[in-house]
């Protein structure tokens, strides 16, 4: 059975005729959320069969809904292979001054999708990374994400929503579906979201990020950096001994980008590693001539690692040191930290032992009183 998902609108034209039926699907599919082809009302039951015996709308189900206390949402997603693997949807406020000239504030959504299950790169500071790559997720798998999330939460489909493609895996090592999951997440008639609203963050493999560059699709970059030497980052990200700092920033110099944007420097903080003002004297350099945005990110501790959170004040000093040169820098909240929804932290499940995960789960219930599950079966 095939995951409908995988398909663009012109494959799916190319199999449904008249090709009218085939964007009637795409309505129901992405707009409306639909994922039962019985109940999609205006496709007629001959072609309603068919679907049921070709495709299947439902390849994700959603296993656990975790809700931190500030109101980010970690889903568990069991695939119909059985595997697990999560994703992020982000809250955050978004004020708007209406025609009466008052503020009014409106949710803005960020979903943190994943591309992998598992993830081959190993981050020493990742808890995804630790059991190595399961498999790829398909182009639907990464598509299906979004839109069981906008269902579950009933975001209107106009509403706009970020995609940061940040969840488990390396995107660019994904590439083919990655690229084609971008084309049909942004196809106009379906969930519209605009490629500069796609944001790929990689650990910096440089070679695909010139084949992205090739693309030109105006998607947004974001590089994992977190360190500004190569003695450190090799320590922190092994993948750096084959594609080094200086190889990342040649193709970020290379890339693409909407000169309204920034290439957007993920710098992972952890104490006593990175987090000296010397480091930022050499961001600096590095970054000379490059319109970058420098997002630092205090280091989440978890269980399986010996790095320790850096103390915000020098969080604090090394970003003003950097704005104070002129760049853009900025200190990201961590959201969804009770539940383990932050940067580096998500994992799945099926690879923890049993026990180990039991204790997890009840040292996290226990921490974190205001954190609701929701178990679906
Ligand atoms: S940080 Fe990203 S690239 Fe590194 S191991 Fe984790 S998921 Fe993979």
């Amino acid at each position: 059975m095939q995951n409908i998902f995988d398909l663009t609108l012109e494959e799916l034209k190319e199999i449904l005729k008249p090709s009218f039926r085939a964007k009637q699907v795409w309505h129901w599919l992405y707009i409306a959320y639909q994922n039962d082809f019985n109940l999609m009302a205006n496709i007629p039951k001959d072609l309603r069969a068919k679907l049921n015996e070709s495709f299947s709308a439902k390849n994700l189900h959603i296993k656990e809904i975790q809700t931190s206390s500030d109101g980010t949402k970690k889903y568990l997603f069991l695939t119909n292979d059985n595997h697990s693997f999560e994703s992020v949807l982000l809250k955050m406020k978004e004020q708007k001054i209406d025609k009466f000239g008052n503020t009014i504030q409106t949710p803005k959504y960020t979903i943190c999708i994943s591309s992998q299950i598992g993830c081959r790169i190993g981050c020493k500071f990742c808890r995804t990374g630790i059991d190595g790559l399961t498999r790829n997720l398909s182009c639907g798998e990464i598509i299906e994400q979004i839109v069981a999330i906008k269902r579950d939460n009933k975001i209107l489909p106009q509403k706009r929503v970020n995609i940061v493609y940040m969840g488990m895996g390396e995107p660019l090592d994904n590439f083919d579906n990655l690229i084609k999951a971008i084309k049909i997440i942004s196809n106009l008639d379906g969930l519209s979201i605009s490629p500069k609203r796609q944001t790929i963050s990689t650990s910096g493999i440089s070679p695909m990020i010139d084949k992205l560059g090739e693309f030109n699709l105006g998607v947004q970059l974001a590089i994992s950096l977190h360190a500004v030497n190569n003695e450190t980052r090799n320590k922190l990200m092994p993948i750096n001994k084959a594609y080094n700092i200086e190889s990342i920033i040649e193709s970020v110099r290379r890339f693409p980008i909407d000169t309204r944007k920034r290439v957007m420097f993920e710098y992972l903080m952890i104490k006593n590693i990175n987090d000296d003002l010397q480091s930022a004297k050499d961001l600096l350099r590095l970054l000379n001539g490059i319109k970058a945005k420098i997002n630092i990110i205090l280091f989440n501790p978890h269980s399986g690692s010996n790095f320790e959170r850096p103390s915000k004040e020098s969080a604090e000093s090394f970003a003003s040191f950097l704005i104070s040169k002129g760049l853009l820098a900025t200190i990201r909240e961590s959201k969804g930290i009770d539940i383990d929804a932050a940067c580096g932290q998500l994992k799945y499940k099926d690879k923890l032992n049993k026990t180990k995960l039991k204790e997890l789960e009840y040292k996290n219930k226990s921490k974190n009183k205001n954190v609701s599950y929701e178990t679906k079966e």
